[in-house]
């Protein structure tokens, strides 16, 4: 009983110590060498890439989706099927314009753009702009498209507050469409889109803006650079970020064109930063 009491009153002894306390005695030396508090905080590394976060409009009428950010799991790669010259600003208004008023979007369906020349151009000004949040649900690999998913990514889906819908009027509540009667996963849910502003497909009377054949037009090597990096930052960020895919993998379109080509070489950048993609 005595041993026991005397354990007690070294282990309050011992937590007031520890304690930042501004009326305190100054801590022993021995005590601040094991004192976790005291430990110097492991510094953030710089950011591989600096990301532009223009004001972006909104359709205050539209709903839009909050998201645990630990259900993104993969990466979605898109052109936008417009001018390599196209603003996020552009892509932004034309998004809105998609709108009906039965049927309004909130903003840019992709979370980043990256503005970069074609390979052998010199313009636009590589740049990476932040488009929708990540914390929101985007909308860009089709509504209706559902994908199969690990059984991490599906246990952190289905808990409540994954996933909460409605408008800046209203409520959130729980989305009732996060998995398909088969148990596969809302594309939109679970991915990040990074759109690359440019037109990479063919030209087809649907794609007036595509490249002929046999001029194949190719993102430039700072292109490749930049999505790379952005994508280990996202994984550093988010490290449950571990797969890339593109808009193709989702739908039937012909987004991202060439692109498509050049994943391996975009995941190659990511490995020298030290981040790893399937
Ligand atoms: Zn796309």
């Amino acid at each position: 009983m005595k041993k026991a009491l005397l354990l007690l009153v070294l282990a309050q002894a011992f937590t007031v110590s520890a304690q930042d306390c501004p009326h305190c005695p100054p801590s022993p030396s021995w005590l601040t060498i094991f004192n976790p508090y005291s430990l110097p905080a492991v510094p953030e590394p710089d950011p591989l890439i600096e990301i532009s976060t223009p004001a972006l409009t909104r359709n205050v009428l539209a709903s839009y989706c909050r998201r645990n950010t630990d259900v993104v799991d993969t990466i979605v790669f898109h052109h936008t099927q417009t001018p390599s010259t196209s603003t996020v600003q552009n892509i932004n208004e034309m998004h809105l314009d998609r709108g009906s008023a039965a049927d309004p979007w909130l903003m840019i369906g992709y979370h980043y753009t990256i503005n970069s020349p074609y390979a052998g151009g010199t313009v636009p000004t590589p740049v990476v702009s932040q488009g929708r949040p990540f914390d929101l649900a985007g909308s860009h690999a089709g509504t209706n498209s559902y994908r199969s998913a690990d059984e991490e990514t599906k246990r952190l889906m289905a808990l409540d507050g994954a996933m909460r819908c409605g408008t800046v009027s209203g409520p959130l509540t729980e989305a009732t469409d996060k998995f398909s009667p088969s148990g596969l996963v809302k594309g939109n849910y679970n991915t990040v889109g990074i759109a690359i502003i440019g037109n990479y497909a063919k030209r087809t009377s649907e794609n007036l803006g595509g490249w002929r054949p046999p001029n194949r037009r190719f993102p430039s090597a700072s292109t490749i650079e930049m999505a790379g990096k952005l994508a280990c930052e996202l994984q550093r960020k988010h490290p449950r970020l571990k797969t890339i895919r593109v808009h193709r993998n989702y739908n039937s379109t012909d987004c991202p064109g060439l692109i498509e080509d050049r994943i391996p070489q975009i995941k190659a950048v990511a490995a020298r930063f030290g981040c790893t993609f399937n």
